[in-house]
């Protein structure tokens, strides 16, 4: 839905972001396009290099918190193109298909290792943004490079997978290139030579699947546990899992000793954030009309028709609490933007 806005000089139609974040929450945009060719990419790049805009995709790991004073822009490239050597095979998506359909794509032409990955909301070109991952794989396995136009000079580039510095839920596209790089294309490389993984959780219990049993199961166990946010407004898992110096948990543990954690090498381990917010007691609780998750402590959800104001709020609470609690920072994973861009909690 549309609203106007009058200031002295004109009368602005706002552009409803609500059906365009999976949050759902109520904000607008002063402009929306949505690009749809590389060549209309560098037009839109060209005609903003002055104008604050926000690069979007499906909107799944956003929530627009107010009205946003810019153009949004939905990057909505489409196009696969498979190609194959001895050893592998060479996918380039473009970066507005939807990554589960590219998963759909690959298991059903008979490429296997994007299964544990699958039913991830969103596009093929935010995926390495945070570098997704579920079920013991993220995608940064995957990737042989990014190609993205520099928001600066219109220019095309394309940055090798060992230069994204990839990292848990986390990539060069968050720090020096934020706000910086509009992606357009991902290149995967797929083993031909399948292995599956099988390390984690629900998949562990599968004796010998193939890579369609492990797409089920993933499916079956996530339709299980989360909620669709088609019906449940969320953005997926609100906070990062906090990593901590081994040395910290075990003075934490002198105090909770149940406090559950997964080692990562040597010196650091991750914590369960989910397991410090339920200590608290947030699940169920409402915020207005944002509520914790009854049953995942991480997710944050929509529940009857909250704002961005509600979700901040909510959201800073759970920070200060697990803060004085447990004396550890969460950081959030979804990004939050308000009317000049990025929300800090
Ligand atoms: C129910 C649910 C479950 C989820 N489960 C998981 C999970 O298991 N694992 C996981 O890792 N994530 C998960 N997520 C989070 C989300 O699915 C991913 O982060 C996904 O990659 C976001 O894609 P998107 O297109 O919706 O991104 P958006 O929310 O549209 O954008 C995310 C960020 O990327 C930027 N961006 C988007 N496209 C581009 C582009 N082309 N160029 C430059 N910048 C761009 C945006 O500016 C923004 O900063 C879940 C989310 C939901 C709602």
């Amino acid at each position: 839905m549309a609203r106007i806005a009058q200031n002295r000089q004109s009368v602005v139609i706002l552009k409803s972001l609500q059906q365009l974040h999976t949050f759902g929450l109520p904000a607008h945009c002063t402009d929306f396009v949505r690009i749809q060719s590389v060549h209309s990419a560098h037009t839109f790049i060209a005609q903003h290099l002055e104008q604050p805009f926000y690069l979007l995709g499906q909107g799944s790991n956003t929530a627009f918190v107010a009205d946003y004073q810019g153009t949004v822009a939905e990057v909505a490239l489409k196009g696969i193109d498979v190609q194959e050597n001895d050893s592998h095979y060479i996918i380039k998506a473009a970066a507005g298909e939807s990554w589960h359909e590219l998963v759909v794509y690959c298991l059903k032409h008979t490429m296997y290792g994007f299964e544990n990955l699958a039913l991830i909301p969103g596009t093929v070109g935010a995926a390495p943004i945070q570098n997704i991952g579920a079920y013991g794989v993220e995608v940064e396995r995957f990737i042989q490079s990014v190609q993205y136009i520099d928001l600066k000079t219109n220019q095309v580039h394309s940055i090798a997978a060992k230069d994204c510095e990839f990292g848990y839920r986390d990539s060069i596209f968050k720090h020096a290139l934020w706000q910086k790089a509009m992606i357009v294309g991902v290149t995967f490389l797929l083993p031909k030579a399948w292995q599956p993984v099988v390390t984690y959780g629900e998949l562990a219990a599968l004796h010998a699947p193939s890579a369609q049993d492990i797409f089920n199961k993933v499916v079956e166990v996530r339709q299980a546990k989360l909620p669709d946010p088609n019906v449940l407004g969320n953005a997926g898992s609100f906070f990062k899992n906090p990593i901590i110096s081994c040395e910290t948990l075990a003075a934490l543990h002198q105090q909770f000793p149940s406090m559950p954690f997964y080692p990562l090498d040597a010196e650091a381990v991750k914590i369960p954030a989910a397991w410090l917010i339920d200590q608290l007691g947030f699940k169920g609780q409402f915020e207005g009309g944002i509520r914790c998750h009854p049953k995942q402590a991480l997710v944050l959800t929509n529940a009857e028709q909250g704002t961005g104001e509600q979700l901040l709020s909510l959201a800073r609470r759970i920070k200060n609490a697990v803060a004085e609690q447990f004396s550890i920072d969460l950081e959030h994973e979804v990004q939050l933007i308000g009317a000049n861009g990025k929300v800090l909690l």
